[in-house]
C-alpha cells in the first residue's frame, strides 16, 4: 500500500520546489508546526522531489517516485521516536532493522500513524546510523535525503559527545548530494546547537478545503475508524482544526484501542481457544491504568454498536449492547479494584459471547 497522498500545503510546496528550481534548496531544513499537520508527510513528498527522475518534479510516474511512494526508495531515510532499544549498545544493523519493522508498519496504515509516545525517542545508536549512512555514496538516485521526524525527541547521552558532534557537523555542512529535513512541533525543545544549523519553514494548518478532501480519501477514512475517531465529517473537522494527525490520537490510545478490539473479537470468536488465548495475551499483572484504558476503549466500540443499532431501530441488537455495556462497566470497577486482570478478562469475555452473539 502506498502512502496517502499530500492535502494541500501548495504554498509551502510551491516555495520548496521554487528554491529546488534555482538551486537554493538550503542542505538542512527544519518543518516546524503543530502536532500532526502533516510535516513528515511533506518532508516525503520533498524527498519524492528531489529523487525523482523527470523534468517535472515530482512526477509520479517514475521509479523513483514508486520507490519513494513504496518507502522503498534505498536513498530515502526516515526516522522517527521509538522505544528505547532493548539491547544497551545496539549496533548499526540491529537499528536499521528496527526502523524498517516501523516503517512497515506505518506504511500497513498508508503512512498514517498516532504521535509518539512520552518515552519514544531518538536514541544515540540512530544517530550514529544516519551519520555512518550520510558518509555512503547514494545507491540509486543523485543525492540521499534524510527525514528525521519529532526531532526534538533526540536525546543527549553522556558518553556520545563523538556521535552528537558528526550529527552537529553533517547538519551544518551536509555534502551536495545530502539534505537532512528536520521537523517538530516543540521546536523550542530543539537543542538549540540542532536549531541554528537548519533553515526553518513554518507548515501552517491546512484550510478546511484540504481538510476535507483529505478526510474524504477512502485510505483515510478506513484508517481513522480504525483509529476510533469521530464518525461524522464535521466531528473529524472540528477535532483534527486543521492538524489531521490529531484524530490518530496518541500511541497510549490507539494502543488500548486496538487491544480492546482483538478482546471483542475474541468474545464473538466461535472457539474457546480464541478466547484462551486472548485471556493470556492480558499480563496477569499488567499494567493497571493500561488494562483500565483498554477497558475505557472497549465501552466506546460497544457504546458506538448501541449507538448504531438504536439508529437503526434494532432493540434486539440494541438490548444485547447495553448487557454487554453492563459487563464491561462492572469489569472497569473490578480492575480499579485488586482484582486480577486475567480473572476480570475471562469472566468479561464468557459474559460478551453470551450477550453479543
Ligand atoms: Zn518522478
Amino acid at each position: 500500500m502506498p502512502l496517502v497522498d499530500l492535502y494541500g500545503h501548495e504554498s509551502v510546496r510551491a516555495l520548496l520546489s521554487e528554491s529546488f528550481e534555482r538551486g537554493k534548496l538550503p542542505g538542512s531544513l527544519l518543518f516546524h508546526g503543530p502536532q500532526g499537520v502533516g510535516k513528515q508527510r511533506l518532508a516525503l513528498w520533498l524527498g519524492q522531489l528531489l529523487l525523482c527522475t523527470a523534468d517535472e518534479k515530482p512526477c509520479g510516474k517514475c521509479k523513483g517516485c514508486e520507490y519513494s511512494r513504496n518507502l522503498t526508495h534505498p536513498d530515502l531515510h526516515w526516522y522517527f521516536p521509538l522505544p528505547r532499544p532493548k539491547q544497551p549498545d545496539p549496533t548499526l544493523a540491529d537499528v536499521i532493522d528496527d526502523y524498517q519493522d516501523a516503517i512497515v508498519e506505518r506504511l500497513a496504515n498508508g503512512g498514517l500513524y498516532a504521535a509518539p509516545a512520552g518515552s519514544e525517542g531518538i536514541f544515540v545508536a540512530t544517530v550514529r546510523a544516519i551519520v555512518q549512512q550520510a558518509s555512503l555514496s547514494p545507491a540509486m538516485a543523485s543525492r540521499k535525503v534524510f527525514i528525521i521526524g519529532d526531532a526534538e525527541r533526540m536525546v543527549p547521552q553522556e558518553g556520545a559527545e563523538f556521535a552528537a558532534n558528526a550529527f552537529l557537523k553533517l547538519l551544518e555542512e551536509p555534502s551536495s548530494k545530502t539534505t537532512l529535513i528536520l521537523t517538530s512541533s516543540e521546536p523550542g525543545a530543539l537543542l538549540p546547537t540542532i536549531r541554528s544549523r537548519a533553515v526553518s519553514i513554518r507548515v501552517p494548518p491546512l484550510t478546511e478545503t484540504a481538510m476535507r478532501a483529505f478526510l474524504t480519501d477512502p485510505q483515510v477514512a478506513a484508517a481513522l475508524d480504525k483509529a476510533g475517531a469521530p464518525k461524522s465529517i464535521n466531528e473529524r473537522l472540528s477535532l483534527a482544526n486543521g492538524s489531521p494527525g490529531q484524530l490518530l490520537g496518541d500511541e497510549a490510545r490507539s494502543k488500548a484501542i486496538r487491544a480492546a478490539r482483538k478482546l471483542l473479537d475474541a468474545a464473538l470468536a466461535p472457539n474457546e481457544s480464541a478466547r484462551h488465548a486472548a485471556v493470556m495475551a492480558v499480563g496477569a499483572s499488567g499494567a493497571r491504568g493500561a488494562f483500565s484504558d483498554v477497558l475505557d476503549a472497549m465501552l466506546v466500540l460497544v457504546g458506538e454498536r448501541m449507538r448504531a443499532a438504536l439508529h437503526d431501530a434494532d432493540e434486539a441488537l440494541a438490548s444485547k449492547a447495553s448487557r454487554a455495556v453492563d459487563a464491561i462497566s462492572l469489569a472497569r470497577e473490578q480492575a480499579g479494584g485488586n482484582v486480577n486482570p486475567q480473572l476480570i478478562t475471562a469472566r468479561l469475555l464468557r459474559e460478551l459471547a453470551t450477550s453479543l452473539t
